[in-house]
């Protein structure tokens, strides 16, 4: 992988053209996600209930006539490249990683036929082959904040990942595509997230969830009806960054993994609630704590789909204070910022708030009705002045189409 100083310079003036030579093949789009409900129960086979936003990473794209693939983005300065022959995590890293990725876990995915997450999406990879694929040359834009936990990541992923298959000609199914992204995500980024993210970005819908089963890789539609409950999604940033993010992520899998071990299941979505007073005789307090979080969580997640089918939205709010209380007391994964936002928001007319995304940082979310979105809105602003904290950046996000070729 080597990395130039490019013509073109930064900032609102750098574009494809300026960048790139190499005709326009088309632009494709991802977008990034809020998690409704289900935290930390990916990765543990698990349920989650993300939703895609309308916030999107947009890839230009033109196809060159070597075999190199080349990458800039408004996000940093340069031109990064990698050769199609030499695709390999370790000469991989910074950002164009999760670019190159996506091109080295279609090339490995053959061999990985095996694995769950590949047989589980139902997806026949038998016939991806690169050797003859065309070089490409990609310029990435994007309005999904970066690090707040709307995992801007896999909007870049799969913004490529649309892209690429479609100039490759290979067909992958969406479920496979997602699993692509993870093990890109995983291998040459080197961070050990679940499944959720691509998913949601590469299967959401307008005006609805993806309810996934993480084990199963089952993805199911489940209409939100937010708009016609009068109701919306309020996103609290609260610009506190991970930066304990990957130490305690790793930390909260271990921990899972201890507590299944020690019950004898495969995965802690082998446990349910009743289960729970017999983990609480075999664990430790902290490993039991982790374990009630995910197995409660997950039972939080079947309630809420359940909800939204039988009530409508308006009803979910207790599970969603309860999800909070939750990763809070339990899990350990939120920060006095996440914790003020989330209070004051059920405080000033929120339906049910709480944190989402990984934890450690990033993002709050409140249920609102619409017309107190204002009102909700200004008293965390006002909290957290005067708590002394960083102001944060709130706004709407609508449940939105996953990725799709723009033109
Ligand atoms: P999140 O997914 O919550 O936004 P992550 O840390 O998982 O946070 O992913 C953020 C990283 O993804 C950035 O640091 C950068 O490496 C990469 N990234 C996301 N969007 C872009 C973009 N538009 N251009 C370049 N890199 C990006
Ligand atoms: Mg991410």
């Amino acid at each position: 992988m080597t990395t130039t100083d490019t013509p073109g310079g930064t900032g609102q003036a750098r574009s494809y053209a300026s960048v790139f030579d190499s005709p326009v093949a088309g632009t494709w789009s991802a977008p990034g996600r809020v998690n409704l409900i289900g935290e930390h129960t990916d990765y543990n086979d698990g349920f989650v209930l993300p939703f895609a936003i309308d916030k999107r990473t947009v890839v230009t794209v033109g196809r060159r006539d070597d075999r190199l693939l080349r990458v800039a983005s408004t996000f940093d300065e340069g031109v990064h490249e990698i050769s199609l022959d030499e695709l390999d995590p370790s000469a991989m890293s910074g950002w164009s990683a999760y670019v190159f990725g996506i091109a080295w876990a279609l090339s490995v995915a053959p061999q990985h036929a095996d694995a769950p997450a590949f047989t589980a999406a139902g997806g026949d990879v038998s016939s991806i082959d690169l050797s003859a694929a065309s070089g490409l040359d990609v310029f990435v834009e994007s309005d999904v904040p970066i690090g707040a936990g709307l995992s801007s990541s896999a909007a870049l992923e799969c913004s490529v990942a649309v892209a690429v298959t479609e100039l490759w000609s290979l067909e992958v199914n969406r479920p496979t595509l997602a699993a692509v992204g993870q093990l890109a995500e995983n291998d040459a980024v080197g961070a050990p997230t679940g499944i959720m993210d691509q998913s949601a970005s590469l299967l959401g819908r307008a005006d609805s969830a993806v309810f996934l089963d993480c084990r199963s890789l089952e993805a199911d539609v489940v209409d939100l009806g937010f708009a016609a409950a009068g109701l919306e999604i309020l996103v609290v940033d609260t610009h506190v960054e991970h930066a304990h993010a990957t130490g305690g992520y790793v930390d909260r899998r271990a921990s899972c993994e201890r507590g299944a071990e020690a019950l004898g299941v495969t995965s802690l979505r082998d446990l349910d609630v009743d289960d729970l007073p017999r983990a609480s005789d075999l664990l430790d307090d902290e490993t039991y704590r982790r374990v009630r979080h995910v197995v409660t969580e997950n039972q939080r997640v079947l309630d809420t789909v359940r909800t939204l089918r039988t009530e409508g939205p308006a009803a979910i709010g207790a599970l969603l204070d309860a999800s909070h209380v939750s990763m809070r007391d339990d899990f350990e994964i939120s920060v006095p910022q996440l914790d003020l936002a989330v209070a004051t928001a059920q405080r000033s007319g929120a339906v049910g708030a709480r944190m989402t995304g990984g934890g450690f940082g990033g993002s709050a979310i409140a249920l609102v009705p619409s017309d107190q979105r204002d009102a909700v809105a200004e008293a965390v602003t006002a909290a957290f002045a005067e708590a002394g904290y960083t102001a944060p950046t709130i706004f709407t996000v609508h449940p939105a189409e996953g990725a799709r070729r723009e033109s």
